[in-house]
């Protein structure tokens, strides 16, 4: 279907946006690689009468390192990710991650910053953010504020993203040694939103013991969810296939599938269990290397 009609502006500048995003408030909407935005305004899901075009805005796509944080600039395209040095060689969570979405031709333009900005909770980088911490860096009238993670995903496709705000970074903590992470996402075929996914990050120290734990998982609620039981279940034990296997019954309890036509409740449950014991025995891996 065609979208409704709406005017198109594509500013130079962050604070150009901010300035159209003032004057048209709730009626504009950021346009970044527009792989969510666009097929909800061609079924008329969505209806903005402007459009904020941030395409060509230089000096906010990055991948970088800088004061202990790994910096990853909003409108950073999956692609760019996925051929980061950086994220290939100390980051194999958000790797996992950015290969689990769609395809090669969505991650070409599909951004990081959207992904979050959507507030879908069948989206990726939401479970995998919450596993490792981040926060989300927000940029409006009054300059920037930083939100954490844990208090960005309001409900579903609601974020704590004020109208006249764009996300222009994701900072994330340098995992100290001995981490690793692991994203495991079961789709029914390739491309797909995920049926369950989970996303969890470790580190240990010299005894297997686990001092940070971060758990997200994916498409079993109505928004991203943070599995804090299982956190602090697993935080300050040894990490091992029966402490695994706990935090992973724990995970499953604090899901809230419904029953729809990628499956019932009971069975996501019970996918969460397996996907989050996959998910934390590969983080131990990688944390041991
Ligand atoms: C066929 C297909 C399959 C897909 N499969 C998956 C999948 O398996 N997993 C997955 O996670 N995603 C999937 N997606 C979604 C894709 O990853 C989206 O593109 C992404 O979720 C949104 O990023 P975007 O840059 O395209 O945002 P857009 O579509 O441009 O915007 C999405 C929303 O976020 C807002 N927004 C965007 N950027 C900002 C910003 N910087 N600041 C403030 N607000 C902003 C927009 O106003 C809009 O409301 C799929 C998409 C398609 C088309």
């Amino acid at each position: 279907m065609i979208p409704p009609t709406f005017e198109y502006f594509r500013p130079d500048t962050v604070p150009e946006a901010i300035k159209l995003l003032t004057q048209y408030g709730d009626e504009a909407k950021i346009l970044s690689g527009g792989q969510s935005l666009i097929p909800m305004m061609k079924f008329r899901l969505a209806r903005p009468s402007y459009l904020i075009d941030i395409n060509r805005i230089p000096g906010l796509s990055y991948v970088k390192e800088e004061g202990g944080f790994l910096k990853i600039g909003g409108l950073t395209r999956e692609s760019e990710l996925e051929h980061s040095k950086l994220i290939q060689s100390k980051y194999p969570i958000i790797l996992d991650t950015t290969h689990a979405i769609a395809d090669p031709q969505v991650r070409n333009l599909a951004t990081v910053g959207g992904n979050l900005a959507h507030g879908d909770p069948a989206n990726d980088h939401p479970a995998t953010m919450l596993a490792l911490g981040a926060q989300v860096v927000a940029t409006g009238p009054r300059g920037e504020r930083t939100i954490p993670i844990e208090e960005f995903f309001v409900s579903l496709f609601t974020t704590a993203l004020k109208p006249d705000e764009i996300l222009t970074e994701i900072r994330i903590p340098t995992p100290p040694a001995r981490s690793g992470g692991g994203y495991f996402k079961l789709e029914r075929k390739v491309g797909d939103f995920a049926t369950a996914a989970a996303a969890t990050q470790l580190t240990v120290d010299s005894s297997g013991v686990a001092q940070k734990v971060g758990i997200g998982l994916t498409n079993v609620g109505p928004m991203p969810i943070k599995a804090r039981k299982a956190e602090d279940f697993l935080r300050g034990k040894k990490v091992d296939a029966a402490s695994i296997a706990q935090a992973a019954q724990l995970a499953a309890d604090e899901s809230q599938p419904s029953s729809d036509l990628r499956g019932p409740a009971e069975y996501k449950k019970g996918l969460v269990k397996e996907l989050t014991k996959r998910a934390l025995t590969r983080a131990l891996e990688r944390a041991a290397k």
